[in-house]
């Protein structure tokens, strides 16, 4: 058992804002709903800023004198001055510009900064538990640029190799790309120290927060972070939302990725110049009821408290951890229990994750199954895929029971 014996949550109110927990996925089979580090569910307060927009005053932004465009600018660009507040930005609206997700944010990052400032001999430092949204970025600009990537190792207990990293970031590495937390081991990388030794060698660092900022506080001004980015999607927000953090100088320098509408000052039939910072990188009408809903879910869990949810997470993992350790030919990917984020990857020997996958949907438990964007991974822990089962505020121990259920009904199939 573990060491968060108790939730500091009162997750029975809390699953009444989450009208879809209460479906069933077949007669008589309610949802468990563990796919969390994909997509988390809404709340019907972050659901209902969006009809509120739809029915009260949809308009485009920025460019309206009309009552309806005033409301929706002041809401859509207010978002971001509480996006940078939640991640502790006090550059404010200037420092957070709003991507469709953490992909696009690299993408962004690896054209805009990456395409000028990378070139032959330069190194780009990332580590071998990387989502595709990093390593495949990283790898695709190094071609372009010649610069190469390097990848700090991780030791057997899944966490990262911190004397590699000492060797591998030297006075070549332009740029270093961590994950916060990891979306398969769980591991919650020593983002700051990480920082100070890319910021001893005049590098950058690019923090991948899709797994921690949703479910920890984030600081990004205490991490020290160049660039840090993260999903709405992840943390009780909508689809099609995300941001990037970027030091405001960092951000100046840098010039627009999408050229269009929005992003302009001046434009004579030669040339042009480019917006105030963050629009000079949101081309085009942006997403703005999912930037305004964004904002919204920011609310909610800081209402509810980072740290508690945090502390609830490690509540429900570490039973599942010690659970699912119980099961003979249960193979747990990452850190200890007490050491890792809010999720479980493992295997079952002799049952190949995707039908595991399918008999857990019996049991009306949604797990994720395969490689997680993270193939090197997993070709580094030795198997094609794993199952993930993923923690949020709203999940309980007596669902991980469901799920060694279902895991206990496919042992018993496949034996
Ligand atoms: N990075 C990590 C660690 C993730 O878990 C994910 C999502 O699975 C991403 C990046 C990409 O997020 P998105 O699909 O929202 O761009």
């Amino acid at each position: 058992m573990g060491t968060q014996e108790q939730s500091p949550l009162d997750v029975e109110s809390l699953r009444a804002d989450f009208p879809i927990l209460e479906r069933e996925v077949a007669d008589g089979v309610p949802l468990v709903y563990f796919d969390n580090a994909a997509t988390t569910q809404t709340p019907t307060r972050v659901v209902e800023s969006i009809t509120d927009y739809y029915y009260e005053y949809n308009s485009n932004v920025h460019r309206g004198i009309h009552q309806l465009s005033q409301e929706a600018s002041i809401a859509y660009e207010e978002a971001h001055d509480r996006i940078a507040e939640f991640v502790g930005a006090s550059g404010e609206r200037e420092e957070i510009v709003f991507t469709k997700n953490t992909t696009e944010s690299f993408n962004l990052v690896a054209y805009a900064w990456g395409l000028n400032e990378l070139g032959e001999g330069d190194t780009v430092v990332l580590t071998e538990m990387e989502h595709h949204a990093s390593l495949v970025t990283w790898q695709q600009i190094a071609k372009k640029t010649g610069a190469s990537v390097e990848y700090i190792p991780i030791e057997d207990d899944g966490t990262l190799d911190m004397d590699a990293a000492g060797d591998l970031i030297d006075d070549d590495t332009a740029m270093v790309s961590v994950v916060h937390a990891s979306n398969v081991l769980g591991t919650i990388n020593p983002v700051s120290e990480l920082a100070d030794m890319a910021h001893e060698r005049d590098a950058l660092i690019f923090v991948d927060g899709a797994q921690a900022v949703p479910n920890r506080p984030v600081d990004v001004e205490a991490i020290d972070a160049d660039f840090y980015a993260f999903s709405g999607h992840k943390m009780a927000g909508p689809t099609g939302i995300g941001a990037l953090y970027g030091k405001q100088h960092l951000l100046e320098a840098m010039d627009p990725y999408l050229y269009g509408g929005e992003m302009i000052k001046k434009v004579t039939y030669e040339d042009a110049t480019w917006n105030d910072l963050p629009w000079k990188f949101e081309a085009g009408t942006p997403s703005i009821s999912e930037g305004i809903a964004f904002a919204e879910a920011a609310d909610y869990v800081d209402e509810i408290g980072l740290e508690r949810i945090n502390a609830h997470e490690d509540h429900v993992t570490e039973y599942a951890y010690d659970e699912l350790s119980k099961l003979d030919d249960v193979e747990i990917y990452g850190p200890p229990a007490d050491r890792r984020g809010g999720l479980v990857a493992f295997n079952v020997e002799g049952i190949h994750a995707h039908d595991l996958s399918s008999i857990l949907n019996d049991y009306g438990v949604a797990v994720r199954a395969g490689d997680h964007c993270t193939q090197p991974l997993h070709d580094t822990l030795g198997v094609p895929a794993s199952i993930r089962a993923s923690f949020y505020l709203y999940n309980t121990r007596d669902e991980v029971d469901t799920l060694i259920e279902g895991v206990e009904g496919a042992i018993d199939i496949f034996a």
